[in-house]
């Protein structure tokens, strides 16, 4: 394993939420650089007792970059931890094409995204049939821009499910922007903050009231808002359990 390094996705919070091989692997690093404001220190649990063990929120991308090579060089085995998944806005390009461009081998090792532990702790599904069948995982612009052809007015049009990260500081901003794009004042809204931790808080509401209860309960980050009709209880059943339909697998039943 050594001269390659592993992205590892730590899940949402709940250390059993870690894939297998990420555990493995972080079991087995010499060198552990991880997202420290967000990923459960219980991930770090049994980790070698010699392990270095590096928070990232401290580093700039020039230091974490130096860390990996220093520990490549060196031959240990080092593990870039970040929290959710490292493809939902997790800076893991700008790594890997610093690596690419050191000759440094890596594989990412995939976790469980928030978005979709907030949809296990909601006990709800993001594509009901007659509701939604189109997930948007966006944010609010803050410091980073959002593209001209992304602004949330422009995607509420759709009435998609839409999970918003990023962005519980501007909750009022966002209901009133997804309410003049066109969602009904009335869409159930949650709030999910710190999906599958211990101290995970649930809020229910809908796009006019949300924003007060959320500031009751005084959530102000680690947060996720999700959005749309599949909250309610108003929908198609699938085709796919269907008992008149055929699929590739079982025959329909005839209708009488
Ligand atoms: N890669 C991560 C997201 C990193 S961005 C993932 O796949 O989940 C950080 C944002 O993700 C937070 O601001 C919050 O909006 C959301 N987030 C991360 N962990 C969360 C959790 N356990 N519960 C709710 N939201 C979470």
């Amino acid at each position: 394993m050594a001269g390659k390094i592993y992205f590892i996705g730590a899940g949402p919070g709940d250390p059993e939420l870690i894939t297998i091989k990420g555990k493995r692997l972080i079991e087995e690093a010499d060198v552990i650089i991880y997202a420290g404001s967000l990923v459960n220190p219980e991930i770090l649990r049994n980790t070698k007792l010699s392990a270095v063990i590096h928070d990232s929120a401290y580093l700039n991308l020039d230091e974490v970059i130096g860390i990996i090579k220093e520990a490549v060089d060196k031959g240990l085995r080092t593990v870039r931890v970040h929290t959710g998944d490292p493809a939902v806005y997790g800076a893991i390009r700008e790594q890997m094409d610093r690596l690419d461009g050191l000759g440094i081998e890596y594989e990412v090792i995939p976790g469980v995204s928030s978005f979709l532990a907030a949809a296990a702790v909601l006990k709800k599904e993001y594509t009901l049939p007659d509701v939604s069948q189109t997930v948007i995982l966006t944010r609010m612009e803050g410091r980073t821009p959002m593209p001209p052809k992304e602004k949330l007015i422009d995607l509420a049009k759709h009435n998609s499910t839409m999970v918003i990260f990023l962005s519980i500081g501007f909750i009022e901003e966002m209901c009133s922007t997804l309410i003049s794009g066109g969602y009904d004042p009335k869409t159930p809204v949650a709030v999910v903050y710190k999906a599958t931790w211990p101290d995970q808080k649930i809020v229910i509401g809908d796009l006019t009231d949300i924003a007060r209860k959320v500031k009751e309960e005084r959530i102000e980050k680690t947060a996720l808002t999700v959005v749309g009709g599949f909250l309610g209880n108003e929908y198609g059943l699938s085709k796919l359990y269907d008992k008149y339909f055929t699929t590739g697998y079982r025959k329909g039943a005839e209708r009488e």
